[in-house]
This record gives structure tokens, C-alpha cells and sequence, in this order.
């Protein structure tokens, strides 16, 4: 059995020293072709730009009739009818018009649209209601997108307008930036699978799930690892095992000072440990190591360090590591709806609920913050930054958060 240490010999590191040795140690991964009609969650990894002007040829924008400004209040004689997609070289000459659809190519000789609400017609003559400038209602070459353009720089997230942009501008396959691969492990003697029986002071493992979720969230692959006992030929085995298949292995538990917290010298083992402690709550053991150029995160048991660890140090690295320009989640100033007490001595992500109220940002605890209570975390949608110090902040007051979330109204 290990003697029980009395004090970590890892240096305590600050949150800043702690981002700054991730980021040094995550590149992105490499680049693969995808199809652009399905990337919708992928980082582009080349710019795209247009071939050709959207629209190609001046266009109707609305329903009704193609004409000459300069014709004024005069009635016209209709001459023709055309529709989007539809053909034809009716030219449109002075006290003549041409009924048009939106989206139909303006005919030739016509400078300017008039929709049909605004006009009349019998037996083949126009009259419109009101003059119109030239140019009226005429979607011009380029307006929308054009040809050269950038439409979409290098390490952009793609979402919903960014497929329809790939797909508006004829571009079915992209190179994307490849996905981390994930591996989790949960370790813990007490530590059982949510469906199993559990024998009393077991505990069901929501952190390898959780740590699962939040990673497919960051736009990766995972691996599930299960659970590795207290020991520490097993869980060797088992960090070993999930480095082969990932580019980033998760394990929660074990990090701390108990006799039977062993990822720290098995990472130590195989490979660089870069830091064993933070100088922040909740999470103050959150381990980073290099393993045979794979990254490890040792994330600590308890739920809430978990998660947050995972927020604060854990994601913005797997962002990087698919190329996501933008890895950081906002920084936003919020105004307290309750008074908030911080740790006398390290700086503490507290979770809260941020909305909108009377033109600012506002806050409220979602309750105990205890580093075992994941209810703290459900319905968060900010992380608090409540500095160290003694002094309660009060109602009123303003603190920077990150978003981790949607506003909630
Ligand atoms: P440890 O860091 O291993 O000492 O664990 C700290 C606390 O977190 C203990 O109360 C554990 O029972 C709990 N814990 C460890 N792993 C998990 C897990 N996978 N899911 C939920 N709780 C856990
Ligand atoms: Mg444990």
C-alpha cells in the first residue's frame, strides 16, 4: 500500500499557465475532404471562393411587370410573359412591358420592375399605379455574391447558412479539418455503470457520460473506455489501450492526494506530465500530460470539476485541435441578481443562468456549488469568474462569464 502524501509535488500553476501550456501542446490534426452538403459541425481547413457572380444576370425580385422608367405613368402594351427558369428574348421597347416572375432574368431594353400589386391589367395593357426610378425591384449582377469573392475564410465552424453558401456557390466537396478522437475512462473501486446494481456507498458513473457528451458536443468522436479499478496495472492498461485508437484521452477520478489515486504516476511513467495542479475551483488537480505525442487530461472524480475542468481547459484544445479559428467560448460582463461569496483562496468558476433583463446581462447561482453537486450545473449556461478574496460581491455588481450556453429569456 502507498504511503498517504501530506503534499502534492506538482507545482501549483495558475489557470492562465495552465491555458498557456494546452495551447502550446495542440496543433490541428490534418485535413480530410468531406461533402460540403453535409459538413453542417465541421471546420473548414481551405478559404472558398466564388467562380461566378449571384445572381449570373439582372433579376426580378418581386411578381409583376419588367418596364422602362422613363415610360412614367403611360400605359403599355404587354408583350410576353416570363418565368424563372423559363426562355425567351422578348426585347422590351418604349410603351411596352413584360410580365415577370421573381427570380426570371430582366429582359432586355427594360430597366426597372414594377410589382403587381401596383398595377392594372386589361386586354393586354398596363397601368401602373406610380412611377418608378430605374433600377426598381432589379436584383443586379453580384449583388448577393461576387465572382472572386471570399465566401468563407479557413477555419470557419460550418452551420446551417454556411452548407447553403458551399452549396449557392457550386462547391460540393471541401477539405475540412479533422475530427479529435476522444477516448474516456472513469476509474473509481465504487464507481459502477448507471444500469448495474449498486452496492451501498456505490457510485454510478456520470462523469464518463457526461465527459462523452460534452465532447461529441465539441465536435469530436468518442470512445468509450469503461471503468478501470483502483489499480494500477489496470488502469496503465487501460490509459494504453485508449492512447492506441485516440489523439486525446479523457480519465476522470484518481488525481488527488488518496492513496489510491494513481493516474498521476502512471502518466508520469509513460510519459510528461506538464502541470498535476491548478490554482482554481472546482478542479484544483486537473492533470496535463503528454503521452507518446497523444494529449491526456486527468479530470477529477468529482462532477462538477469535471465538467467545468472540462469547459475551461478541455475544449478549447479540442477546438484547436480541428482548426476552429475562434476556439475560446465568449467572455461577456454580467450583473449580479444575488449576492455571490468567492473562495478565499483560489479564483472559482461558479455556475450560473444568464439572461437579458432591463438592457444588460444578469445573473443567477443555480444554487450549492459544491464540486460533487451536478445539479449546479444543469440549466447553466455561464461560468462565473469570481476572483479569490474574502469580500462578498453584491447584488449589482458586475463580473466577467464565459458563455457556455444559450441565453435563456
Ligand atoms: P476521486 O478523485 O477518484 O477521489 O473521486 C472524487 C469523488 O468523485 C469521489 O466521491 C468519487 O466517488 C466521485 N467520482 C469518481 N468518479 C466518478 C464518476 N465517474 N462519476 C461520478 N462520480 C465519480
Ligand atoms: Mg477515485
Amino acid at each position: 500500500m502507498n504511503e498517504l502524501r501530506r503534499e502534492s509535488p506538482y507545482p501549483m500553476v495558475s489557470i492562465d499557465e495552465a491555458q498557456q501550456l494546452i495551447t502550446a501542446h495542440c496543433a490541428p490534426l490534418g485535413v480530410e475532404p468531406t461533402s460540403s452538403l453535409h459538413a453542417d459541425g465541421r471546420v473548414l481547413a481551405e478559404d472558398v471562393f466564388a467562380s461566378d457572380n449571384i445572381p449570373d444576370v439582372p433579376k426580378s425580385a418581386m411578381d409583376g411587370y419588367a418596364l422602362r422608367a422613363a415610360d412614367g405613368l403611360s400605359p403599355r402594351r404587354v408583350l410576353a410573359e416570363l418565368t424563372a427558369g423559363g426562355s425567351g428574348t422578348v426585347r422590351v421597347e418604349a410603351g411596352t412591358a413584360v410580365r415577370i416572375m421573381t427570380g426570371a432574368p430582366i429582359p432586355p431594353g427594360a430597366d426597372a420592375m414594377i410589382q403587381v400589386e401596383l398595377t392594372e391589367e386589361h386586354n393586354g395593357v398596363l397601368q401602373i399605379e406610380r412611377e418608378v426610378p430605374p433600377g426598381f425591384n432589379i436584383h443586379t449582377v453580384g449583388q448577393d455574391i461576387a465572382a472572386g469573392q471570399l465566401v468563407l475564410a479557413r477555419g470557419t465552424t460550418l452551420g446551417a447558412a454556411e452548407v447553403g453558401l458551399l452549396a449557392t456557390v457550386g462547391v460540393s466537396s471541401i477539405s475540412v479539418f479533422r475530427r479529435p478522437r476522444v477516448a474516456v475512462l472513469a476509474t473509481g473501486d465504487e464507481v459502477v455503470e448507471p444500469d448495474a446494481p449498486r452496492e451501498v456507498g456505490g457510485v454510478r458513473d456520470s462523469n464518463r457520460y457526461a465527459l462523452l457528451a460534452a465532447a461529441r458536443e465539441a465536435g469530436c468522436e468518442v470512445v468509450s473506455l469503461g471503468i478501470a479499478r483502483d489499480d494500477y496495472g489496470l488502469q496503465r492498461e487501460a490509459i494504453l489501450r485508449g492512447l492506441e485508437g485516440a489523439d486525446v484521452l479523457l480519465t476522470s477520478g484518481g488525481v488527488s492526494m488518496g492513496t489510491r489515486d494513481l493516474i498521476k504516476p502512471i502518466l508520469a511513467e509513460l510519459g510528461q506530465v506538464h502541470f498535476g495542479r491548478i490554482a482554481f475551483k472546482p478542479g484544483k488537480p486537473t492533470t496535463f500530460a503528454s503521452v507518446g505525442g497523444k494529449l491526456v487530461f486527468g479530470l477529477p472524480g468529482y462532477p462538477a470539476s469535471s465538467l467545468v475542468s472540462f469547459e475551461v481547459f478541455v475544449r478549447p484544445a479540442l477546438r484547436r485541435m480541428q482548426g476552429d479559428t475562434r476556439p475560446e467560448r465568449p467572455l461577456v460582463q454580467v450583473r449580479l441578481l444575488e449576492p455571490i461569496k468567492p473562495s478565499p483562496d483560489r479564483p472559482e468558476y461558479q455556475r450560473i443562468t444568464i439572461f437579458w433583463q432591463d438592457g444588460q446581462l444578469v445573473a443567477r447561482s443555480t444554487g450549492g456549488q459544491g464540486s460533487s453537486r451536478l445539479m449546479s450545473l444543469h440549466g447553466a449556461n455561464g461560468l462565473l469568474l469570481v476572483p479569490a478574496g474574502t469580500a462578498v460581491y453584491p447584488v449589482g455588481a458586475e463580473l466577467g462569464a464565459l458563455l457556455v450556453g444559450s441565453l435563456v429569456v
